[in-house]
């Protein structure tokens, strides 16, 4: 079993922080693969692990079963992640005090996504409307938990624009987040120019960058055109370039290449969206020769 250490004394680590995105399964054999991606990413010793709460807010019980797996039968450091969509602030802390008694002592504060139809991220009755909101209920009523929050390098998309979205993101760090977890992105100048906005507005948390390793050129483009986040023409060229079957070796390569450049330039770790694969993050920990574990 893994030995716990905290996610914020991981951050502050000389060794550059690994972390793993899950998300949570929509039936028993999709829980399974999760659960084998894990078992194979565990020997690697990622510093934490994190896992999704679904669009539309409907995934509190799943969220939570895994979990739970995730901390007590793999030894993971969990992060599960908790939106405000479709919860009034009693339920809310209802699902904290869950994480909590479940020994989870760190969680990922987001707002959400409008529900799938609306356009608008609407807070219901009791609830809350920003990330902002839900770090300080966090901060206020479980004040020992690690908190982090997204940042986007190339904008959220409802954002209107760059500077105004910096200033809440540093709301969300006045209200108590620790540290900030990037979108994906594919060219690592997007995140040193993020990073330098940060500090010019006195954001000094640390800025864990979140990277996809796509599977496909189509994949890319769809993920892209849903977070508004620039594919860049050599990769795409490169994708197309590609058989269909060899796209996610491409995809993992650039990922690993985005990994040795960002560490090289001093980021504090790097965080992989798995999607509940492990192939691509098992290629790319392999070729930046992390080494297994012996148990
Ligand atoms: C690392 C990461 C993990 C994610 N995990 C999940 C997940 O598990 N489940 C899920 O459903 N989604 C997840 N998302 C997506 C996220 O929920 C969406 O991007 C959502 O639209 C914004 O959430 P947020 O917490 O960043 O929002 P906020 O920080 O509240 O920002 C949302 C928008 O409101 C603006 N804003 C913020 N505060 C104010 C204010 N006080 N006044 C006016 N405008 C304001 C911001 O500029 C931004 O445009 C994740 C995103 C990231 C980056």
């Amino acid at each position: 079993m893994q030995k716990f250490t905290s996610i914020a004394s991981s951050l502050k680590k000389e060794k550059p922080l690994f972390s793993v995105e899950f998300f949570p399964p929509k039936d028993d054999a999709g829980g399974k693969r999760m659960l084998e991606t894990a078992k194979a990413i565990s020997p690697y010793q990622p510093d934490f692990v994190s896992i999704t709460y679904g669009a539309g807010g409907g995934t509190r019980e799943t969220t939570m079963r895994y979990a739970s797996a995730l901390q007590n039968d793999y030894g993971f450091e969990v992060m599960p992640h908790l939106t405000c969509v479709g919860h009034t602030v009693d339920e809310l802390l209802e699902i904290l005090e869950d994480f909590a008694k479940a020994g989870f002592r760190n969680v990922m504060a987001l707002r959400g996504d409008p529900p799938k139809g609306e356009k608008v991220f609407q807070a219901v009755a009791g609830g809350l409307s920003y990330g902002s909101d839900l770090v300080a209920l966090i901060k206020e009523n479980f004040p020992d938990f690690v908190i982090g929050v997204g940042g986007y390098p190339e904008k959220h998309p409802e954002a209107i624009d760059a500077s105004t979205d910096l200033i809440n993101l540093k709301t969300k760090i006045e209200a108590g987040a620790d540290f900030i977890t990037t979108q994906l992105f594919f060219d690592n100048q997007v995140y040193f120019d993020f990073v330098k906005s940060c500090h010019d507005i006195g954001i000094t948390t640390p800025v864990l960058p979140g990277l996809l390793p796509v599977l496909s050129l189509g994949q890319a483009q769809r993920f892209c055109s849903m977070c508004k986040a620039t594919l860049p023409l050599l990769l795409e060229k490169e994708l197309e370039n590609a058989d269909e079957s060899n796209q996610s070796a491409v995809g993992s390569k650039w990922t690993a290449e985005q990994i040795l450049g960002l560490i090289g330039e001093g980021a504090p770790g790097y965080h992989i969206y798995a999607l509940n694969k492990p192939q691509s993050t098992l290629k790319i920990l392999e070729s930046l020769g992390i080494e297994k574990a012996v148990v």
